[in-house]
């Protein structure tokens, strides 16, 4: 399968080339040339297929040109070695759980399935050492860096905000070692992000090191999210409840939706979607504007999602010809502020004895207020409300447990490199590695 850029103004690429170089060189974000249509017969019989199992025949869809089958198969099952389940949380709203990977966050997959596919680049054609940039705002740092940690040729810098996100999530990164370096940048999520971009097409960099890019603007990352759509399917399915299923998904970058709006490409059954915003709301005023215009990010309780340039934006677009149109009648859009996103939690554990985190909190609100009649909804759930403690008690006035494997983390010591959003200091820095 070949790779076009979202600019067009890139040669077209191989998997390999996309995955090695994260963005296009004309800046553009790489998209697969086709998409095929999965049959009938898999829909009818998804449900009796385990998430590995059906996730693998997706993955050919994708992938399934470009890695022989062993190791595609090796690679899938590897990744998906913890479940995804749907919760029912009340009448008509479920919630698909992506929090039980290693790091409690839904990148997990993502960024577990990009490590293997990296490895298995590296291996198969001897490459020399790939260092992955990777900026985050909070979850993504610490999938990318469990995901790659220890793994041979690998070496993996997460750039994230000082100060902006939580202990939990820094320790998920910083205390980690190995192969592993985390820079503390002086800035916002966005200025990271720039950082991580100039590099990319920096070309003393490029000359001086490989590297690649972790966020969800690389192919895979965001495409094997794709997965646990069709599971969500095949678990609403069992339950009989997959007629007229409206996917709600709480976005920032938007990579997760964007996975989504894949999976709906390959025939998967979904009525609707709905996209999650907390106050960061460029999306939402381009469904209602038709004008896509950027913004400096917001601080929000929902840090992961204060995103003001999302990046996954131009595959949207560009996945339906540029159409207003098209984008709107199948996807629907919710902001909220950080007073309504505490209500929905504090409502939903008070209602159902379910504890949300922030981010789910913004997909559990706006299926409550979008979901008409008949439909069925399930909002992903994209973090262990744990990840995020302190705040969702100080809401709830609870104590809710941190499990063990997110325990074992805040016991390391922390090991970060102080660093300016001035592009000249990074550069300097990564000149000298
Ligand atoms: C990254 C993240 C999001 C946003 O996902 P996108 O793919 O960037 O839209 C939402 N919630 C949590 C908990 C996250 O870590």
């Amino acid at each position: 399968m070949k790779y076009y850029s979202t600019n067009k103004q890139a040669p077209l690429a191989s998997l390999q080339e996309a995955v090695l170089r994260g963005l296009a060189p004309d800046k553009g974000l790489y998209m697969p040339e086709h998409i095929k249509h999965l049959t009938k017969d898999y829909f009818e019989g998804i449900k009796q297929y385990t998430m590995p199992r059906l996730s693998y025949i997706v993955s050919h869809c994708f992938f399934g040109e470009d890695i022989e089958t062993e190791s595609l198969k090796k690679i899938v099952y590897d990744t998906l070695s913890f479940p995804i389940p749907v919760v029912k949380v009340e009448d008509n709203i479920y919630c698909l759980e992506l929090f039980h990977g290693p790091t409690l966050a839904f990148k997990d997959v993502g960024a577990r399935f990009m490590a293997r596919l990296l490895e298995y680049f590296v291996r198969k054609n001897n490459m020399g050492k790939i260092n992955v940039l990777v900026a985050t705002s909070g979850d993504t740092g610490s999938a990318v860096a469990n995901g790659f940690l220890g793994v041979d040729g690998i070496h993996v810098y997460v750039l994230y905000p000082k100060g902006k996100v939580s202990k939990i999530q820094e320790s998920q990164f910083t205390t980690l070692g190995k192969n592993i370096t985390a820079l503390e940048v002086d800035g916002c999520f966005d200025d990271c992000q720039a950082l991580v971009k100039q590099a990319f097409i920096d070309e003393d960099l490029n000359k001086h090191m490989r590297m690649t890019s972790a966020n969800s603007i690389n192919v895979a990352r965001f495409l094997p999210q794709s997965f646990y759509y069709y599971n969500a399917y095949a678990e609403m399915k069992k339950l009989g409840k997959e007629k007229d299923l409206v996917v709600c998904v709480p976005s920032g970058n938007f990579g997760n939706l964007c996975a989504g709006l894949f999976a709906w490409k390959t025939g998967l059954p979904v009525k609707r979607f709905i996209a999650a915003n907390n106050a960061n709301d460029v999306f939402f005023q381009y469904l209602k504007t038709g004008e896509y215009n950027p913004q400096p990010s917001k601080q929000t309780l929902a840090n992961a999602m204060d995103v003001g340039a999302p990046s996954n934006f131009a595959r949207i677009y560009d996945l339906f010809g540029g159409s207003h149109e098209a984008i709107t009648s199948l996807i629907s859009g919710a902001t909220y502020n950080d007073e309504q996103i505490k209500k929905a939690i504090k409502d939903c554990y008070e209602k159902n004895g379910y504890v949300l985190d922030p981010h789910g909190a913004c997909g559990y609100l706006a299926l409550k207020e979008g979901l008409k009649k008949g439909e069925t909804g399930i909002f992903l759930e994209t973090a262990h409300p744990a990840k995020f403690k302190e705040k969702v008690d100080a809401i709830l006035g609870t104590d809710i447990e941190i499990p063990d494997r997110l325990q074992k983390f805040m016991k390391g010591k922390k090991v970060s490199v102080p660093m300016t959003k001035d592009f000249k200091d990074f550069k300097a820095f990564l000149m000298k590695q």
